[in-house]
């Protein structure tokens, strides 16, 4: 198994993590070409994530756009109403083989922590969440639904009390009790193999696609969309188009109030080469190499780095990343509630936004895939918010 995408990946930690990093990866190598997981994960994707999910064709937005033709992956419509659970299932039936009793993660805005405490329920894995302090306020939700499922959830509030702070205190913690403990990564970051992995683990997406959009259309996508904060959402639906060079691949990361503040999470617009959280990629760095506090109002792009295949991807001039604001994304969560009926996650509406546009400036007989990420329930309370409407908790 490859451990590098051209410069980009590897494994930088602490001798520590390192024999529990390569009992996976052999696990994983072993348990990926092995018939029987293979079968039993698309049974957990079929019975339980709710999948194949839905390519549904966005008409009342494309008629309104009036130019290319607008599809929209429904990985919202899964079970715990994310791409995440994809992912979630694939390495926890690994960690169940591997024979290992705890299952440890981080979480951001709450997704994949809900994704895992659900599927540890299932498979009655014990299971320990680490989440930033700000991120337990801004999803209070989550916190107690994770806490429903029987979740052990701990509040980090080390650095800016958020995602890269979980990663950091998950990571510590998982030092301590290495033996028993299987660290459940949630996107296509950290150090070998986890970017590998969980792509594996989400290109179901993508496959999923092809098959469905050459049935509606009998060719494939012009442009494939997604937002981008670790990248795994993004990689699940572009991995199997790389391929198709005649297939755009474009990634929207969080501009949050714009890149020329201090407010953003565009890590490829601004970003540099580094290395932080065990792997080498692009990451918002001061010229020191310190991590710098990064913001979007979207707690799941909320990150100050990009999976390493897309920091590669980009480097190669295979996929292009745009930013898209705060207020471009409340505008697109607004247009798709309204347009298809639709309440997408804000983090996806990054996607839609960005799609909106190109949509305008392509023929009539260009076809764009969105993946639409998640939905955006979660959210409605912080949209209100924002635009100042006042929403009485009972
Ligand atoms: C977590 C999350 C994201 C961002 O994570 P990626 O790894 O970049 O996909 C995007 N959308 C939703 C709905 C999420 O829950």
């Amino acid at each position: 198994m490859d451990k590098k995408f051209g410069e980009f990946g590897g494994q930088y930690v602490p001798e520590t993590l390192m024999e529990a990093l390569i009992e996976i990866e052999k696990a994983f190598a072993k348990y990926s070409e092995d018939p029987e997981f293979n079968r039993e994960l698309k049974e957990l994707y079929e019975n339980v994530a709710n999948r194949p999910s839905k390519l549904y064709y966005a008409s009342e937005m494309t008629k309104d756009l009036g130019g290319a033709k607008i599809y929209l992956k429904r990985e919202d419509l899964n079970h715990t109403g994310s791409h995440k659970i994809n992912n979630v299932l694939g390495q926890m039936l690994l960690a169940k083989k591997m024979g290992k009793k705890k299952i440890i993660c981080e979480t951001g805005a709450g997704q994949h922590g809900v994704a895992t405490a659900t599927i540890a329920a299932l498979f009655k894995i014990e299971c320990h969440i680490f989440m930033g302090k700000e991120d337990v306020e801004r999803q209070a939700l989550n916190v107690f639904r994770m806490e429903l499922l029987g979740a052990k959830v701990t509040s980090v509030d080390s650095g800016t009390g958020t995602l890269k702070d979980a990663v950091n205190e998950a990571f510590r913690q998982w030092t301590r009790e290495v033996e028993d403990t299987y660290y459940l990564m949630g996107s296509v970051v950290g150090p070998h193999p986890y970017p590998v992995m969980v792509r594996e683990f989400q290109k179901i997406i993508g496959e999923e696609v092809r098959e469905q959009i050459l049935l509606a259309e009998g060719k494939l996508p012009d442009a494939v969309v997604a937002c981008v904060g670790g990248g795994s959402n993004a990689i699940g639906i572009f991995y199997d188009f790389i391929k198709d060079e005649q297939v755009k691949l474009i990634g929207v990361e969080a501009a949050g109030e714009g890149l020329d503040t201090d407010f953003h999470a565009a890590t490829i617009s601004k970003g540099s080469t580094g290395i932080f959280h065990g792997m080498k990629s692009k990451f918002l760095q001061d010229d020191f190499g310190k991590i710098m506090p990064v913001y979007s109002m979207s707690a799941g792009l909320d990150y100050p780095g990009i999976g390493p295949e897309h920091a590669y991807l980009y480097s190669i001039g295979r996929a292009n990343y745009f930013p898209v604001t705060d207020e471009e994304a409340i505008d697109a969560f607004e247009y798709l509630s309204k347009m298809e009926g639709i309440i997408p996650a804000i983090e996806s509406a990054h996607a839609i936004y960005y799609a909106m546009n190109l949509a305008k400036q392509l023929d009539k007989d260009k076809i764009i895939v969105v993946n639409l990420s998640g939905r955006g329930d979660k959210d409605v309370y912080q949209v209100a918010k924002y635009k100042g409407v006042e929403i009485n908790e009972q």
